[in-house]
């Protein structure tokens, strides 16, 4: 029997069923066991999602920018109220550590509501005298986006995508990804509470069909998608027949380079939490970490000690550190991912293999793993694997570390530990990187732009540089005189 009841669409502001009432299940990484089902939605279901985007969109617009902040404020403490719930939710449909969700998920999806809650009153133009007169510029929302979520942050991806696009004025219609679609409803419910019309977030559930669907619709301006390369590409063809924009937030290799000056301890923890957190689902994650070489055996030594002590457990354990992977699909695709770097000639410091949880043996567990005696060529050290498998690799000087670490088709983020700061900057600077850290990994707060070079995306998240994705701009010129007209 299913744990929760069935879940419809999000609609319009209420719950609807699907045109042909089809449904999916909804699993527990952790057990294998059935959620719920929930319904799944067709073009049909786009096209009704669309109508009632249009509608609402025209009230959400018509409103000030300061009363639209108002909403997602409000949106954002009520989802501060119910973290707790989300956050469970969250770790039941996703697999992810209840130690990280309260904060990670549902904290960062608030935060992004905050900030563009503050900033919906702020979007300007310019204005500039010309000869002839004067123009002014208007952003302006450019009406129905959709975004696509992948499965690893569900619920922050429904923010970092809706909270931008609804403060500039625009209607959302988001498909989370089909492993993960729960807590984007318990976002449009609280949205609803929070006062925001009907219609302009609405949730259409669904595979890759429901996405393809949104991405060809011609009333949808904008489409918004977190997910693999391959689908970005997909989802960038398909949306140039109607010549929409797009946002891709694509997957990642992303170096991390450890010099001899560094902290060592926090470049260790950094490196733990670059490719460990969330079972190492993360696309930011520093799958590559270069260590160099005089520092190579103290490095590892502490790595293995601090990462061997890790707990692999039921996400809703408080104590647990890893969880299961998101789907026994994927646990496969890692597991060979991993015997394609013994295989290869890999040396395992670290796991390697499936784990077991008393309690849950259903579930996708693999043990943290890390692999030494690797060359760049290897499959495992340029592929992204999207799990708990760390690559070390060393170096011997700068010049060579920078080669190697962008010798790679993605561009999405790196890290640098060292204390010298001139060699930080420099690092920074000639890293091929949409996002580098210095000092530090993984850490993104809604004021920084996010987004990757390369063919990890294109366009940036959170931060106001968002806007641009979600506004088009006007120009209007306007006459100070008569019209010199020679005819
Ligand atoms: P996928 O690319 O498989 O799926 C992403 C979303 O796109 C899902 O909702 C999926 O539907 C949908 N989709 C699949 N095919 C199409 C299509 N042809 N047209 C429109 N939509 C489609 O990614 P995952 O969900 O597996 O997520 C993991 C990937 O996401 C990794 O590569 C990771 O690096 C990347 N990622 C990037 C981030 C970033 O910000 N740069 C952040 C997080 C993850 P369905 O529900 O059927 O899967």
């Amino acid at each position: 029997m299913a744990l929760l009841d069935d879940r419809l669409l999000w609609i319009g502001g209420q719950y609807v069923a699907a045109s042909d009432d089809s449904f999916f299940d909804t699993l527990n990484p952790a057990t294998g066991e059935v959620i719920c089902r929930v319904a799944r939605a067709g073009a049909e279901d786009v096209d009704k999602a669309v109508a009632a985007a249009e509608l609402g969109q025209r009230e959400w617009a018509a409103m000030s920018g300061a009363e639209r902040g108002r909403v997602l404020l409000r949106t954002a403490q009520l989802l501060r109220q119910h973290c707790d719930e989300i956050a469970r939710l969250e770790s039941l449909d996703g697999g992810k550590p209840i130690a990280e969700t309260p904060e990670a998920d549902v904290g960062s999806a608030a935060d992004c509501l905050e900030f563009f809650a503050g900033q919906a009153a702020s979007l300007q133009g310019e204005y500039q005298p010309v000869p002839g007169g004067f123009f002014y510029t208007r952003p302006e929302p450019l009406g129905i986006c959709a975004g696509i979520g992948a499965w690893n942050y569900p619920v922050q991806i429904a923010a970092w995508k809706s909270a931008p696009a609804l403060a500039a004025g625009n209607a959302m219609i988001f498909k989370p990804a089909e492993l993960t679609p729960l807590s984007a409803l318990r976002l449009a419910e609280l949205f609803k509470d929070a006062g925001l019309p009907d219609g302009v977030f609405n949730v259409v559930q669904g595979f890759a069909e429901t996405g393809q669907a949104l991405t060809a619709h011609p009333r949808i301006a904008k489409v918004s998608l977190t997910g693999e390369v391959g689908t970005g590409k997909a989802v960038m063809r398909a949306a140039a027949d109607t010549l929409k924009g797009v946002t891709l937030e694509l997957g990642g290799k992303s170096p991390l380079i450890v010099f001899d000056d560094a902290n060592l301890d926090n470049a260790v923890g950094a490196a733990l939490l670059g490719n460990f957190y969330t079972q190492g689902q993360i696309c930011t994650n520093s799958t590559r970490v270069f260590v160099q070489e005089s520092i190579r055996e103290k490095f590892i030594e502490k790595l293995v000690a601090r990462a061997g002590k890790m707990k692999v457990g039921d996400p809703l354990d408080p104590d647990t550190d890893v969880g299961p992977l998101i789907s026994a699909e994927h646990l496969q695709n890692v597991l060979a991912y991993i015997d394609k770097g013994k295989a290869e000639g890999g040396k395992l410091l670290l796991g390697g293999g499936r784990a077991e949880v008393p309690g849950c043996e259903g579930g996708n567990f693999v043990q943290p793993t890390i692999f030494d005696g690797l060359r760049d060529d290897m499959t495992i050290v340029r592929e992204e694997i999207f799990g708990p498998v760390l690559s070390l690799l060393s170096f011997r000087e700068e010049g060579e570390v920078l080669e190697r670490a962008n010798n790679t088709e993605f561009g999405l983020a790196g890290g640098v530990f060292t204390r010298d700061i001139q060699r930080a900057h420099r690092v920074a600077d000639r890293l091929d990187a949409g996002i580098v850290w210095i000092n530090h990994y993984n850490l993104t707060p809604v004021e920084m732009p996010f987004g990757g070079f390369k063919q990890s995306g294109i366009g940036k998240e959170n931060s106001r540089r968002a806007f641009e994705h979600y506004t088009r701009l006007k120009t209007v010129y306007v006459a100070a005189g008569d019209v010199d007209s020679p005819y």
